[in-house]
């Protein structure tokens, strides 16, 4: 009897910043071992990082699965944060047939499950008390469409500071390049930082060495984090800011509510406008 081989092939799950995906989740790892004494499978995840990470299995060849309703449903899971070692799939197989299993398997930030925090108040992404103009707001027609997204015009070297607490989950500071059009999009320095509600923040078009902070570091509210600029896709100076929540093996833009004059009442943010950061 052939003993059965297992390739996985590593698909990129890429929401966009293709870059820093694979930096930061370079960690997490999955991997199948072949029981021979009881013919299963067992596939199993590594995530020693500080997010948790979705996993996708797919089998190209489920028929060898001595069992079909064990792969009926898709093989979905979330892997907590900071776990060493855990067994996510036992799959007994047909052995009679001597093929190898073949599977490929797909990864995003974050647990669909979570409940987010609607009514947090962020801080406007720079120092209390500065007034700065937002150029391009939630779903704006220029590069916004579908995305919760604000644009702060900010001079180069403008001090960012963190919308909200949280932990940094990537940082980019080695880029000198920057310019309008698409073959810059993957050059853009920024930073991004996990929320306690498993949501995440990005500031973006950072300026080279901007980023003040490194990946771990557990940063607060209105702390410099970066300094700005306009690496990658970007025509002018200004600090690209958006929220993001995870979904079914996505990340997807929210709107948030931001920080006023008075507690009770927090702001939507609105284009062609100056606000103040309280
Ligand atoms: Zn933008």
């Amino acid at each position: 009897m052939k003993v059965p081989m297992f390739r996985g092939c590593v698909l990129w799950w890429l929401c966009g910043l293709t870059t820093s995906l694979q930096a930061q989740i370079k960690d997490f790892s999955l991997k199948a071992q072949y029981i021979e004494g009881n013919s299963k499978v067992l596939f199993y995840a590594k995530n020693p990082g500080v997010c948790p990470i979705q996993v996708q299995i797919s089998l190209s060849n489920p028929e060898i699965v001595a069992d079909p309703s064990l792969v009926r449903d898709t093989l979905h899971f979330v892997v907590a944060s900071r776990l060493d070692s855990v067994v996510l799939l036992v799959l007994p197989i047909l052995t009679e047939t001597g093929k190898n299993l073949w599977y490929s398997h797909a990864i995003a930030y974050g647990n669909p499950a979570q409940a987010v925090d609607d009514d947090f108040q962020y801080q406007l992404p720079y120092r209390q008390g500065k007034t700065k103009l937002v150029t391009q707001g939630y779903n704006g027609r220029f590069s916004h469409q579908g995305e919760y997204a604000l644009d702060i015009k900010m001079r180069t070297g403008t001090q960012v500071c963190a919308a909200r607490g949280g932990v940094v989950l990537e940082a980019r500071g080695d880029s000198q390049r920057g310019g309008g059009d698409a073959s810059f999009a993957d050059d853009a320095n920024y930073v991004k930082i996990l929320h306690s509600d498993g949501t995440t923040a990005i500031y973006y078009h950072l300026k080279y060495e901007g980023a003040l902070v490194g990946v771990g570091e557990q940063v607060v509210q209105g702390q410099v984090i970066a300094l700005s600029g306009s690496t990658g896709w970007s025509t002018a100076p200004h600090l690209h800011f958006s929220v993001k929540r995870p979904m079914w093996m996505e990340e997807v833009s929210m709107p948030t509510l931001f920080k006023s004059r008075k507690a009770e009442k927090p702001r939507s943010i609105k284009p062609w406008r100056l606000y103040k950061s309280f």
